[in-house]
This record gives structure tokens, C-alpha cells and sequence, in this order.
């Protein structure tokens, strides 16, 4: 089943707003287990549009356009969509309702042109807009299905969810069984390393198939397989998570889609643990990182941002010896990094103590490569173990990606 997303918009074209809607519609045709070949955008006009609805019906079985269907002069999607068919258009009668009673009870005069949004191509399935007044359309003809959608985002989704969805269960993939996912999470390793160790699993894949994609410093797989109920699809990616899980170990920490961070609060509020951070080249991000997750309150009780060797110095205690001189260390070294952690965990009183000390560029610091990075952990009845770091990256890359190892270290 091959699909293929139309955004009709000169707005697009002319990069005042970007195409969300091609992003959001093939997600959800992924999840459906439908192939998007092709999205396409084109202008608000008639023969360019035509144009492109004849070129997509030759190579998509599933047609789904967004925008145009407004109450202006250039919203011509039906139209187009109607004289490709060879169909009429008329007024759909709730549509209609909707309009009349939107102005109604605003208290201001309906225009004429707001007819146009209740206008639906003969045949077709309306769709009713809950958030808006452009009514949709679902139309099968002749082995193909064209799906029309409002341009707003506000309006699209919820009409894709609610009516759209069981539509195209309903006509499109009715001899085919629905698809069901899970999402298994990976940290402290990369995209290729961990393809690396799957190899013979995804090249002989083929159900539950096995899509591995990189994020903000995290790998995740989707694995997928199509079954008749829940459960039979929960036994098959039972079997394939669990040979995947055995061979990664190391770094499969949630199977479901949430990041580390949130998987580490949870652990630590089940056991009553607590931490602190004191951070220098992350400037705070991994206290931020780890505050987004709701519950970290009884996780993460405080830490320190210190950014130049003063505040090392007169908040975490590291020696002077440690940061200047002709033969320290410096504070982007380990033996830094590992008084932060023990200071901050000393200081703070919680039961591990994380500290982060690096370059992040773009510029060199302490003559030391952009890249290298001292991260520590230290625990209260225990040694504090450092790791040297050297990751790539612009300073942002560099930044995100020392936090999250840190809390894989940490996870560990
Ligand atoms: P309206 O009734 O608002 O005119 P419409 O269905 O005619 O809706 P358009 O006129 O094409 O849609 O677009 C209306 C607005 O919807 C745009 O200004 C933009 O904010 C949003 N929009 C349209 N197309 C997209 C898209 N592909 N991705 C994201 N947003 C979009
Ligand atoms: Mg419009």
C-alpha cells in the first residue's frame, strides 16, 4: 500500500510555513503499516494542482491532501480534486449546520463565501470538522482513495484520529491486519554500533520487522508486526525483544518510549535514592534534563553550576593546585571531576553526587580538544568512578550528549 501526501499552500513554497502536516500525516501512515513514496507540495493553483493530483494517482494507491479547502478564492482543493473525478460538488447539509451556527452564535453576519467550506465532492464521505468549518472528504474510486484535509494543523489532526483512521481501516486495508508497535530504548551507544550487533536480525527480518532510528543522543527500535489481536502480537515482540534485549544489555533500558532520564527518577523514587549535580560545561542542562521528569522532586535535591574555576574553587572546594599552575591537571580533567562529584554529593547530602567538566567548543580550552569531557559519579558508600569522554559534535551535540552519559553511567 502505497501512499502519498499532498500539501496544497503557496505559503509552503514560499517558506513562510513549514510542511508539519506532511511530518505528522506520515508518522501516522507509518503506524498503519502504509508506505509514504512521495510528498509534494504545490501552489494554491489550479493547473499546477491538477497536475499534481494526476502525477501522485499514478504512483499512490492512497492520496491525502491538506489545505485549500478554506472559504477563499485560492482554496481550490475540492475543486481540483471534483473536475479530476469528473464529479460535481454540492452542499453537504451538517457542514452546512455547523457554519450557519458558528456565525450565529458570534453574533456576526455570515459572508458568502463560507458556503464554499460545507461544499463536498459528490459520493464522498464527509468528514465533519470538530475544530473548525471546512468539512473533509474521503473518497474511493477506481482502486484508489483520496483523502482531503484542512491546512490547519488544529483541525487536520483530530479529523485524521477520529475519522479518517477507521476510514482507512475500513476501505484501504481491509484485508490486512492491523499493525502493533513498541518502542525498546537504547543509551550509551550509538546507531551503527548498535546496528552492528543486530545485523543478521535486521537483515533477515521480516516479522516483527525492525526499524532502528537515532534521537537526541538516545537510539530507539521500533518493532512491528501485523496480528490479528493484542496479544498475539504482544507474544511475537516478546520473543523478538527479548532476543534483542540479550544482546544488548548494556544499553536497553525502557520498552516503551521514554527517555532515560525518566526511566532513572523512576527507579531511583522506587528505591529512595537521591542525587545532586554540579555541572560546568553543561551550564545546568543535566539538572534541567532531569527536572523535566515529574516525581524528580524526591530524586534530585539541588547542585551547582560552576562554570569558572572561582566558583570550583569557592563553592565545590576543588583545590587551586588542581585548576592552575604549570603541571594541574586543570578543571577539564578527571581528578577534577572527581572532586565536583564528591563535593556536591558531600555538600548536597544525597546518596550519588554527578559532575560533568569539559570542552564544548567552539574554541579550545586549557590547550584540550573540543570534545573532551571528564564526567563522574560518586556514591555514598562506594568509589566515585570517572570516564574521559571524547565526543563529536557541535557545542550543543557536545553538551546533550555528556549529559545523557552521565545518566547512562548513572542508570548502569
Ligand atoms: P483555512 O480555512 O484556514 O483557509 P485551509 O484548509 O484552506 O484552511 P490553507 O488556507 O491552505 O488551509 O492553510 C491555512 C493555514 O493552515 C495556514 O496558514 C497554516 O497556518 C496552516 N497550514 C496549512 N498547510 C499546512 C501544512 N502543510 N503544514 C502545517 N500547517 C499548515
Ligand atoms: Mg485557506
Amino acid at each position: 500500500m502505497k501512499a502519498e501526501i499532498v500539501a496544497v499552500g503557496t505559503e509552503l513554497l514560499l517558506g513562510q510555513i513549514v510542511n508539519s502536516n506532511a511530518q505528522y500525516l506520515s508518522q501516522e501512515l507509518a503506524s498503519l503499516g502504509i508506505d509514504v513514496y512521495f510528498q509534494t507540495v504545490v501552489g494554491d493553483n489550479t493547473s499546477r494542482l491538477k497536475q499534481a493530483i494526476q502525477l501522485a494517482a499514478g504512483r499512490a494507491d492512497v492520496l491525502i491532501f491538506t489545505g485549500g479547502l478554506g472559504p477563499t478564492q485560492d482554496d481550490l482543493t475540492k475543486d481540483v480534486v471534483a473536475e479530476v473525478l469528473d464529479r460535481s460538488l454540492h452542499i453537504d447539509r451538517m457542514a452546512m449546520d455547523n457554519i450557519e451556527r458558528f456565525f450565529k452564535d458570534r453574533n456576526v453576519p455570515m459572508t458568502e463565501n463560507n458556503r464554499r467550506q460545507a461544499l463536498s465532492i459528490d459520493g464522498a464521505t464527509p468528514l465533519a470538522n470538530e475544530t473548525g468549518l471546512a468539512v473533509g472528504n474521503a473518497i474511493a474510486e477506481g482502486g484508489k482513495s483520496y483523502i482531503l484535509l484542512p491546512g490547519p494543523p488544529n483541525e487536520m489532526k483530530p479529523m485524521f484520529k477520529q475519522q479518517v483512521k477507521p476510514w482507512i481501516m475500513q476501505h484501504v486495508l481491509t484485508n490486512e491486519s492491523p499493525i502493533y508497535s513498541r518502542m525498546l530504548k537504547f543509551a550509551g551507544i550509538g546507531e551503527s554500533a548498535l546496528e552492528t550487533k543486530l545485523l543478521d536480525l535486521i537483515e533477515s527480518q521480516t516479522d516483527p520487522t525492525i526499524a532502528p532510528y537515532a534521537k537526541e543522543s538516545e537510539v530507539t527500535i521500533r518493532i512491528s508486526t501485523k496480528a490479528n489481536s493484542q496479544s498475539a502480537a504482544s507474544s511475537k515482540l516478546d520473543v523478538m525483544e527479548e532476543q534483542i534485549a540479550s544482546r544488548l544489555s548494556e544499553h536497553f533500558y525502557a520498552n516503551e518510549d521514554v527517555p532515560i532520564e525518566k526511566t532513572i527518577v523512576d527507579m531511583m523514587t522506587e528505591q529512595g535514592l537521591t542525587v545532586s549535580c554540579a555541572e560546568s560545561c553543561t551550564g545546568g542542562m543535566l539538572m534541567q534534563t532531569i527536572t523535566t521528569i515529574p516525581g524528580s522532586a524526591t530524586v534530585f535535591l539541588g547542585g551547582i553550576v560552576c562554570y569558572s574555576n572561582a566558583m570550583k574553587e569557592k563553592l565545590l572546594n576543588v583545590p587551586h593546585d588542581l585548576l592552575e599552575g604549570e603541571n594541574a591537571p586543570g578543571a577539564v580533567s578527571a581528578e577534577t571531576a572527581k572532586v565536583l562529584a564528591e563535593q556536591v554529593r558531600m555538600i548536597v547530602d544525597t546518596d550519588f553526587g554527578l559532575a560533568v567538566t569539559g570542552v564544548a567548543g567552539p574554541a579550545y580550552s586549557e590547550r584540550k580538544p573540543v570534545g573532551l569531557v571528564y564526567i563522574a559519579i560518586s556514591r555514598r558508600d562506594g568509589d566515585t568512578e570517572v570516564h574521559e569522554l571524547h565526543l563529536k559534535g557541535n557545542r550543543n551535540t557536545i553538551r546533550l550528549r555528556s549529559t545523557k552519559t552521565v545518566l547512562y553511567h548513572l542508570w548502569k
